[in-house]
């Protein structure tokens, strides 16, 4: 039953950083990770345990210094391997809340937000409009003007949004200062990744981005209308990627088009070569450090630049994942317990798809830890259920893991990426509350729902209320 584990699993021992100067992508843990003199999990000098009794259960526990390592060696990287300008923007879809795109900010990040939520979340977290970047395949007229009366740069994705701004840009402008809206180019490279596969092809089936086949009727649209400043181009090729040739090859390609773009007199200077970088979910897992992905994505441009004979356009990049997903993990505690003879041992938290719904969307695998027996051997194989009335709702399939008991407190690692932001209310389960924990202090991020939280959207019209 241990086949899933070839290195054998001794205890949650194992998950811990064996390095201070880690990349957080390549850990499980995040790097403040340590056991006490308990044997308990303690995370940015706060106990886990003790976290679930103050905060409740389930609780997201996102490690600042963790996140704050992370911006730190993606802007270090860029300082130390891309002569020219650069800027690292945290693409805020991987968590949307104020603390996580305050945190981002200070660190000198700006924000990638896909939709007018997420841009008010960070205008509101006070992050710097020249560092906002709208996505988004079909962004609403409301979004395109919060985005230009706030003066964040629009990435442009097609024809109908192209159109569209180039309409109504040269009819009010930026309404405060008259400028030409800031637009990039979204462009389908034509270079894909699904985790484990690469496709490189001509033509790409994707919703995002232009077709490059149509770069001349773009490129001239856009030099025909002043009331647009395309600063740049932008591509993104997918996410979870362990593979470095993807995003060199796109380097290559990105930087023939700022090429042709100057061929129709405009003056392009950014590239944005966007975000994709994977995690370590499981021993599995070998994704590259943070350091030698950007030394990677820096030497692509700067020798696709040398061959085309242009000058260095300010580079930027857009990582979610990699930037957060290792710098959290959700706490839950263990109630009901039910052994199907033969077969397995079903173990039940008090959370589950609704807080993170990656494992039944995406099949995602996750470890998991028992933060109050730390040491124990890890002797048993068990499934983790989730109490959602949904059969498939299984947070792990096959977690080794002491022998646990009602009231444990089960940790399931690296879950800072795509769990709060996709969480959802499926049968009228409260948000669980989030903390940031940091030398020893923690502090709510998000506050855990109430009832009356789940209720703040009904309505109740008057001839359906039985109080006549
Ligand atoms: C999702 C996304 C990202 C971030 O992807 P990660 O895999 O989380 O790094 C960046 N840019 C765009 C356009 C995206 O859609």
């Amino acid at each position: 039953m241990l086949s899933t584990h070839p290195a054998g699993v001794q205890s949650g021992r194992q998950f811990l950083p064996k390095v201070t100067d880690a990349s957080p992508n390549q850990e499980l843990l995040p790097l403040t990770a340590r056991i006490n003199s308990s044997d308990r999990l303690e995370i940015g000098g706060c106990d886990v345990t003790t976290l679930v009794e103050q905060f409740g259960s389930p609780l997201y526990i996102l490690d600042e210094d963790t996140l704050r390592n992370a911006c730190c060696q993606y802007r270090e990287a860029f300082k130390k391997y891309y002569p020219g300008e650069s800027q690292v923007l945290y693409a805020s879809k991987a968590w949307s809340c104020l603390a996580v795109c305050a945190i981002a900010s200070q660190e000198g990040l700006g924000i990638d937000v896909v939709s007018g939520g997420e841009l008010y979340t960070a205008l509101q977290a006070g992050v710097s409009p020249d560092k906002l970047y709208l996505h988004g395949n079909n962004k609403s007229l409301e979004e395109l003007k919060l985005a230009i009366n706030s003066g964040c740069t629009i990435v442009v994705d097609n024809w109908h949004e192209l159109r569209t701004l180039g309409h109504w840009s040269s009819v009010i402008g930026n309404s405060d200062t008259n400028d030409p809206v800031r637009i990039m180019l979204r462009l389908t490279p034509g270079i894909e990744c699904h985790t484990h596969e690469y496709i490189r092809t001509g033509h790409l089936d994707s919703k995002f981005g232009f077709d490059p086949n149509q770069l001349d009727e773009v490129f001239a649209f856009v030099s025909q209308h002043s009331a647009l400043n395309c600063v740049g181009l932008h591509a993104h090729i997918g996410s979870q990627i362990f593979e470095q040739q993807p995003h060199q090859d796109l380097a290559g390609v990105m930087v023939q088009w700022l090429d042709k773009a100057s061929s129709y007199g405009l003056q392009m200077q950014e590239l944005n070569v966007g975000g994709g970088l994977g995690i370590r979910y499981t021993e599995a897992d070998d994704p590259p450090s943070i350091e030698a992905w950007v030394k990677g994505v820096c030497t692509a441009i700067q020798n696709a630049c040398v061959t085309q004979q242009i000058a260095l356009p300010k580079l930027l990049c857009e990582p979610g994942r990699s930037l957060i997903g290792s710098a959290c993990v959700t706490a839950y505690t263990v109630g009901s317990s039910k052994t199907v003879p033969g077969i397995r041992t079903y173990i039940a938290i008090d959370g589950g798809m609704s807080d993170n719904p990656r494992p039944i969307t995406y099949q995602s695998v996750y470890r998991a830890v028992v933060a109050n027996k730390m040491s124990a051997p890890a002797t048993q194989t068990v499934t983790i259920a989730g109490k959602h009335c949904e059969s498939g709702d299984i947070l792990i399939k096959e977690a080794t893991l002491p022998p646990s008991e009602p009231g444990d407190i089960l940790v399931v690692l690296a879950t800072g990426a795509y769990n709060y932001s996709m969480a959802s209310n499926y049968n009228r389960l409260a948000r669980p509350a989030a903390v940031v924990v940091k030398a020893g202090e923690a502090n709510v991020i998000l506050r855990r729902e109430t009832y009356q939280d789940l209720m703040r959207q009904d309505c109740l019209p008057a001839r359906l209320s039985s109080e006549t």
